[in-house]
């Protein structure tokens, strides 16, 4: 907000008690006091910045005392020290102000003085800004919003425009709104989620193909106790070479893919992998496997959760040809293989019979479960 002042303060404002000659402080353009005080950089003038502005725009760009190009500067400082010395009379005393002020602090009073006019929104009467607060308390025309339901009417049109069924109405309205909107904002959440968690998880898949395990080409070995984050029981591992070697005629021998692990798990027996440490989660996605010995092998792949069966899928495998079985089971800590039944492939009768070769494991480490979706109800 500006000041009120169109030009300099009229004389008369001065108020009596101020004993400093006013003389020198005249504006050469409106002859009254100075007012938010300009000067001429050539010739020291100060003018009331208004009506020098005023001046520029009505008529040329020199300065009305010394004809010189206008060019501003600061009001001399001290012109400005002795207007500081003034004591004003507030612009609105004839509408009952009594306010008398320092020069410096007469802009800030005016602009918020309440005895200046102001006019009601509402009835479009005018009075005096003091008067306006207990006015609006009772206009009947002075437009209110309401504080719950936001419904914007006049005082006089509270029983027709804004009953309690309309408010509660209107209420209604913007919850059942507010309601939709952050509903499909959750929605938007969840399949936002679901691509990160799907791209994340092809980034933070394993696949454990035994590789890095200490050399099984002289003789089998059994898995480490504990071998990429995994606690392995009952599964064994061997070497491409040894199995050329000492099972020639096994499945053991075709399950070795070119260009892949030289090593590969093996079990005769129910076989278990258990997450460590115990109390986190993990992501079965698939496993690669084949039989080593019999045709119509059969594996069932069980897994838990706390000790509590959570999925299971039964297979039944190739002789020696490695086949992927996809499973994207989540949130599991323990896996069960269990090998059973088939028939000795020919060839093969004096091999120990339901061998189940292991050649991968694919793991999903990001162990989101269904519980870090939102849900909405
Ligand atoms: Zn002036
Ligand atoms: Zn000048
Ligand atoms: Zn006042
Ligand atoms: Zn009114
Ligand atoms: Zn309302």
């Amino acid at each position: 907000m500006t000041s009120i002042q169109q030009k300099g303060i009229s004389s008369e404002r001065i108020s009596q008690s101020t004993s400093v000659n006013v003389d020198d402080l005249e504006c050469s353009i409106c002859r009254d006091l100075l007012w938010k005080p300009v000067a001429c950089q050539k010739c020291e003038t100060p003018f009331c910045s208004t009506c020098m502005n005023r001046w520029l725009a009505n008529r040329t760009i020199t300065c009305p005392t010394c004809c010189n190009t206008y060019i501003e500067r600061k009001c001399p400082p001290f012109v400005t020290k002795v207007l500081s010395h003034l004591q004003i009379i507030c612009f609105y005393q004839a509408n009952g102000c009594q306010e008398i002020l320092p020069y410096e602090a007469l802009d800030k009073h005016e602009i918020e003085c309440g005895y200046q006019f102001a006019k009601c929104p509402g009835c479009q009467l005018e009075m005096l800004k003091k008067d306006f607060v207990t006015h609006k308390k009772s206009c009947e025309l002075v437009p209110m919003t309401c504080r719950d339901c936001k419904l914007m009417y006049k005082r006089n049109e509270a029983t027709t425009k804004h009953t309690e069924k309309i408010c509660l109405r209107k209420q209604l309205k913007r919850l059942k709104h507010e309601y939709k909107e952050s509903r499909g904002a959750i929605q938007k959440l969840n399949i936002e989620l679901r691509e990160i968690r799907h791209l994340y998880s092809s980034i933070k898949q394993t696949v454990i193909t035994f590789e890095d395990l200490p050399s099984a080409a002289k003789n089998l070995l059994h898995m480490p106790n504990v071998y990429k984050g995994f606690r392995w029981t009952k599964i064994s591992y061997m070497h491409e070479l040894l199995a050329i070697k000492k099972y020639s005629k096994s499945g053991y021998v075709s399950s070795f893919l070119p260009g892949d692990s030289l090593h590969v798990a093996f079990f005769g027996e129910t076989a278990t992998i258990s997450i460590e440490p115990p109390n986190e989660t993990f992501s079965l996605v698939s496993i690669m496997a084949c039989a080593a010995w019999n045709d119509d092998l059969e594996l069932t792949i069980t897994a838990y959760r706390k000790s509590i069966e959570v999925n299971q899928h039964s297979v039944i495998l190739l002789f020696g040809r490695p086949q992927r079985i996809m499973l994207q089971w989540k949130n599991i800590d323990k896996v069960v293989f269990k090998p059973f039944g088939g028939t000795a492939h020919p060839g093969c009768d004096e091999g120990p019979g339901a061998h189940v070769s292991l050649t991968q494991l694919t793991i999903d480490d990001l162990s989101l479960s269904s519980s870090d979706f939102l849900t909405f109800d």
